[in-house]
């Protein structure tokens, strides 16, 4: 795969997921890092976003719930680069009807080299590192060189 590099700026777009049993780990976590994040321009997905609004006041851009789609309309912010984080705070003890929606997003999430953290403790690496509050330059695959290849 030919790549490229993107941009992300300072202030980072960062999606907030967490799956039922895992809403409150993630509430917490953003609560303790609440004055970070506050910094940076958060999405979540439906559920998941109502409930961080609800009880942090953050401002936060609202997908659609998970099981209804969401999972697949962040995936396709993250194939557009207008996603630079993903917190996803994922089920791994319990089945979710949307299955392969959550290996979608996971893929196109390593696809797009993205920063993901999917339990506490990556997450606490990603939102202590100094690269967050810092542009920094990504490696991405190189779109128009793909489809290039393709085409001849
Ligand atoms: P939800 O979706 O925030 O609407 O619960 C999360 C998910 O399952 O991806």
């Amino acid at each position: 795969m030919i790549t490229t590099t993107r941009k992300m700026a300072a202030k980072k777009h960062i999606a907030l997921v967490a799956h039922d049993n895992c809403k409150t780990a993630l509430l917490r976590w953003v609560k303790e890092h609440q004055h970070k994040l506050a910094n940076h321009a958060l999405y979540a997905t439906g559920t998941t976003g109502h409930l961080l609004t609800k009880e942090t006041g953050l401002p936060i851009t609202c997908l659609i719930s998970g099981p209804m789609g969401g999972d697949q309309q962040l995936g396709a912010l993250i194939s557009e680069s207008k996603i630079d984080i993903m917190i996803f705070f994922w089920d791994p003890l319990n089945a979710v009807p949307h299955d392969p929606d959550v290996k979608a997003l996971l893929r196109i999430s390593a696809v797009w080299n993205i920063p993901v953290a999917t339990n506490r403790a990556s997450a606490n690496f990603i939102i202590t590192s100094p690269l967050l509050d810092k542009e920094i330059d990504i490696e991405i695959p190189d779109y128009e060189a793909y489809l290039k290849e393709r085409l001849d």
